[in-house]
């Protein structure tokens, strides 16, 4: 497993953290995938469309011997299974599962861009990331990611609702 990559996971429907514990569950049943590391959960509020309930937020650190697409097809299928619907873009969702960043790779297409366009402006993807990688460098920047910190918007929107070592995350990626 020698690629390291990072996927955001996001629900705001239903049983959230179940969702959340279930595609870990689905990524870590996945031979060519090792889920090695979890960020706790945050709760936070939605932006753009606000007009949502709230989010359950966190990141993970994958290994992985799939490549970039392979990876996505996965987390699109994971999606899929546990009852992601597409109805509005930015809507409301069971589970989103998106790639941040894998190793080094800059991919600029409509099916996968790396990383993710959007992360470095949603304080619901940086701050899970950051708890996990603080020195996380992007190929894409010349200056670490937590720079970015001080000038992204609603960071009182995120705020953690279940810490790390707290019994039950430790939980999800053992069971
Ligand atoms: P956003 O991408 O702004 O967070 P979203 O996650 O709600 O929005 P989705 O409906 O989950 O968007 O995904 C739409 C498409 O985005 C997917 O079908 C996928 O092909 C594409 N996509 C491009 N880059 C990525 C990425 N890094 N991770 C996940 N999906 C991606
Ligand atoms: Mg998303
Ligand atoms: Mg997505």
């Amino acid at each position: 497993m020698e690629n390291k990559a990072y996927i955001a996971l996001g629900s705001n429907m239903g049983d959230r953290l179940d969702y959340l514990k279930k595609a870990i569950l689905h990524l870590e049943s996945h031979e060519n995938i090792t889920v090695v590391n979890t960020s706790s959960i945050y709760e936070t509020d939605p932006v753009g469309y606000t007009n949502q309930d709230q989010f359950l937020n966190m990141a993970i650190q994958v290994m992985t011997s799939l490549k970039p697409f392979e990876l996505l097809d996965v987390c699109l299928n994971i999606e899929e299974q546990l009852g992601r619907k597409r109805e509005m873009r930015w809507g409301p969702r069971t589970l989103d599962l998106d790639i941040l960043v894998y190793n080094q790779e800059n991919i600029e297409t409509e099916k996968l861009t790396l990383p993710h366009p959007r992360m470095s402006e949603r304080a619901f993807v940086i701050l899970p990331l950051l708890e996990i990688d603080p020195n996380i460098m992007l190929p894409t920047m010349k200056e670490p990611l937590k720079s970015c910190l001080q000038s992204i918007p609603d960071k009182e929107g995120v705020r953690i609702w279940k810490r790390k070592n707290g019994e039950d995350v430790f939980a999800l990626i053992e069971n």
